[in-house]
């Protein structure tokens, strides 16, 4: 037998409601009521029978009525509601009726495949309750109340915990991320946070490792899905890589290092999603039409033809044109003298004179011009001279930083992240010591 959980709820909100107002009347009115029939207070169970408000009894339907048929239909594609009220056994009539006197009706307009509706069915297969679950966070349902249907919305709270993952990189982050448990979902988050400092296509070496503390939303003692990266660190060729997520008043979330410094930076890594690059890719062999090793003054990316490319910045495409050498090439002008170019395109998405954002798609991966197969031939300039963007990344311009005004503020908020992180006492410690000291001020 299907238990009708929300309307339980429901059903015990009342009850308990009404046993806290039986409780309280014996201590309010104590004085007046012992003097003339000390002992006539009945017994709060009974009481609390009594004390359901009548007028709200058609609102909580019977939890456990073995007089409902509940029909639980999960939308598909192509579906109506005539269709779905149909599978609930009921005519376009019902239908129609149900929409005229239900509050609210409309909302049901907006059911989207996989969501779900619960019909609840008296014996004569009139409607007692339907409800509309969207996910298991959030739903509203329709009660019989009189002739017609009150409308009740039953949003839900997750309970939020920390946990932690941590892998080594064998062969690439993908592979190691899914082996210590993470998701698809964290792991692009992960390298979301730390695509600004590490390419992942190419930088990744055996030994890499990395950690993370981020949300873990539960309902009910079950597992709904993970939230947000809380905290993370990389360690990339010997370089240690850390980020903690800072929410700011505004409810603006962002990432930044333990001190404070912006995660973003002007530039991308690498302007390609590092799943989608095939890593055997020697860009030293000799060209096979010249037969020497032409100048290389770019990084090559192998990746399938079609991979989107991304603007690596913010910008405007001065060049979007063909080449015999280039194939299909796009040059984007950003801020500071900087030039980025994107070579051998399948597609080009963007034309000369247009602004671009960063990670903005201005293309495909292809094979067009001088190429011996599909790749994004990128290059990087600084004031007309190429420069390696692994190097001259930490030397351009930053985005803002933690005002000093919210660094207290910031260091409260993060430093327990980071100190779960790295299982370091002396952070908290450090962390006590400051609010501490704050409190005596
Ligand atoms: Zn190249």
């Amino acid at each position: 037998m299907r238990t009708f959980p929300s309307s339980h709820l429901i059903a015990v909100s009342v009850l308990s409601l009404s046993l806290g107002v039986v409780s309280m009347i014996p201590s309010n009115e104590a004085s007046a009521s012992r003097q003339s029939k000390p002992l006539a207070l009945p017994p709060i169970q009974e009481s609390a029978e009594i004390a359901l408000p009548e007028a709200e009894a058609p609102l909580v339907v019977e939890p456990e009525s073995p007089t409902l048929e509940l029909k639980r239909l999960t939308v598909k594609n192509g579906d109506s509601l005539s269709l779905l009220f149909k599978r609930a056994g009921l005519s376009d009539r019902d239908m129609m009726n149900f929409m005229a006197e239900a509050d609210q009706a409309r909302k049901l307009e907006s059911i989207r495949p996989g969501h779900e509706l619960e019909f609840a069915l008296n014996t004569d297969g009139q409607i007692e309750s339907l409800r509309y679950i969207k996910n298991r966070l959030s739903s509203f349902a329709y009660l019989k109340e009189g002739e017609g249907f009150a409308y009740h919305e039953e949003e839900r709270e997750p309970e939020i915990y920390q946990a932690s993952r941590a892998g080594q990189i064998d062969s690439s982050l993908y592979l190691a991320g899914v082996r210590s448990g993470m998701d698809d979902k964290l792991i692009m988050e992960l390298a979301e946070i730390f695509g600004w400092d590490i390419d992942f296509a190419l930088d990744i070496r055996k030994g890499d490792s990395f950690r993370i503390l981020y949300e873990e939303r539960f309902l009910d003692g079950e597992k709904l899905d993970n939230g947000a990266i809380l905290s993370a660190e990389f360690v990339n060729q010997g370089q240690v890589f850390q980020a903690v997520r800072y929410i700011h008043t505004d409810g603006r979330q962002e990432y930044y290092t333990p001190e404070g410094r912006n995660m973003r930076k002007a530039f991308l890594r690498a302007p390609v999603d590092f799943r989608r690059i095939s890593s055997n890719f020697n860009p030293k062999r000799l060209h096979p039409v010249t037969k020497t090793v032409r100048p290389h003054r770019g990084i090559d990316y192998a990746a399938s033809t079609g991979t989107p490319v991304w603007s690596s910045g913010d910008g405007k495409v001065i060049e979007s044109a063909y080449h015999k050498y280039n194939g299909n090439y796009v040059i984007i002008q950003h801020g500071g003298g900087v030039q980025t170019k994107y070579l051998h395109l399948h597609k080009r998405f963007v034309k000369k004179g247009e602004r671009v954002r960063q990670k903005q798609v201005i293309g495909s991966v292809g094979t067009t011009g001088l190429s011996t197969g599909p790749h994004l031939h990128y290059e990087f300039l600084l004031n007309g001279v190429h420069r390696n963007p692994r190097t001259i990344v930490q030397k351009l311009p930053k985005a803002e930083s933690i005002d000093d005004s919210i660094k207290e503020d910031f260091l409260r908020q993060t430093q327990p992240l980071m100190a779960a992180l790295i299982g370091d006492n002396n952070t908290e410690l450090a962390l006590k010591e400051t609010e501490e000291s704050g409190d005596t001020l």
